[in-house]
């Protein structure tokens, strides 16, 4: 690609400000060479979602990331969807080839390599996941398509648990419960991963966690936070006191968002670059 070349990118979402996209591709532009690469957080109104998409081609964007409330709705104004947006029903990014508009969902992908990076291997685990929203699917569809062998989602509401794991019955074995239950607390006992894909811990109400005994997950196995502010969640701190391995959320959005990358540009970013930015950002906030 020429250097001087100008491009176009944003997030389209509402609201957008909070994104971190926006610094994180642009210090992996400039350190790439890719000096005229715009990001642009675009605020866009829920009415006025399918007027925004249109913009995507009269602007001639390459590309946009997706977030809330928009993931879900705009793939009936897209040309195609890709095979893993299909089956998680959301996308979070969209590729512009000269017009022709395609949904993709790199959460999955952030998820299962990240997963890889802390060498985990899904394959014939035994899983269990705290939450059933928009980044859960993301998540049973990783564990899923790696053939975990089963999968536990444990939830406040066991009624959306179950609704999920309906969703994904014919792609693995899949059963939601209510977290606080006692049949719950049984699935801990044999859990390879406990996944946490809720918000409870998140910035600014960092003293929450999910209630679960994490004491009854067996020695060794993996504490999994997807949130990433903060890095380090209490759910990952109480974790690391009683003796088991951790994982946070930044890599799973570093490795997203270096996807996405990949599907803008047919290149891969500087990761160091982006991890660096998006820490420096996060620090601030
Ligand atoms: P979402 O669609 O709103 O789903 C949130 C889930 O958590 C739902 O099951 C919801 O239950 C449950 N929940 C919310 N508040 C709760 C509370 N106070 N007590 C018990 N359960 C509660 O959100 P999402 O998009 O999936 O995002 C969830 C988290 O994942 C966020 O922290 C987000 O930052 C993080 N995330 C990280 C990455 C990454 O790359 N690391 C990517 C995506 C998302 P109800 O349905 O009962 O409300």
């Amino acid at each position: 690609m020429n250097s001087l070349e100008i491009k176009n990118f944003g997030i389209m979402g509402y609201p957008v400000g909070h994104s971190l996209s926006p610094q994180m591709y642009k210090a992996a532009f400039t350190a790439a060479g890719f000096v005229n690469y715009n990001y642009i957080p675009l605020q866009v109104h829920a009415g006025k979602l399918f007027m925004a998409v249109e913009a995507i081609k009269g602007l001639d964007f390459r590309g946009v990331n997706v977030t809330i409330p928009h993931k879900t709705t705009i793939a009936k104004y897209l040309d195609a969807i890709d095979a893993d947006a299909l089956v998680i029903g959301a996308v979070n990014t969209v590729v512009n080839d000269g017009g022709m508009l395609t949904g993709y969902n790199t959460d999955v992908s952030g998820f299962l390599a990240a997963l890889a990076e802390a060498n985990f291997l899904p394959e014939d685990c035994h899983a269990v996941m705290l939450g059933a929203g928009g980044a859960a699917r993301a998540v049973l569809w990783g564990l899923c398509k790696r053939r975990a062998e089963f999968v536990a989602i444990g939830a406040r509401n066991p009624q959306k648990a179950q609704a999920l794991a309906n969703d994904f019955l014919s792609y693995g074995n899949v059963e939601g419960f209510d977290w606080l239950s006692d049949e719950f607390k049984e699935m801990l006992q044999t859990a390879d991963i406990l996944i946490n894909t809720t918000p409870l811990g998140m910035f600014p109400e960092v003293d929450d966690m999910p209630p679960v005994e994490l004491k009854l997950l067996p020695e060794g196995a993996l504490v999994y936070d997807i949130i990433y502010n903060p890095v380090e969640t209490k759910l990952l701190r109480t974790a690391k006191e009683l003796g088991y391995p951790t994982l946070d959320g930044l890599s799973m959005l570093l490795l997203q968002g270096r996807e996405a990358y990949r599907l803008y540009t047919g290149e891969l970013p500087d990761m160091k670059i982006m991890e660096k930015t998006l820490k420096k950002f996060l620090s601030t906030k």
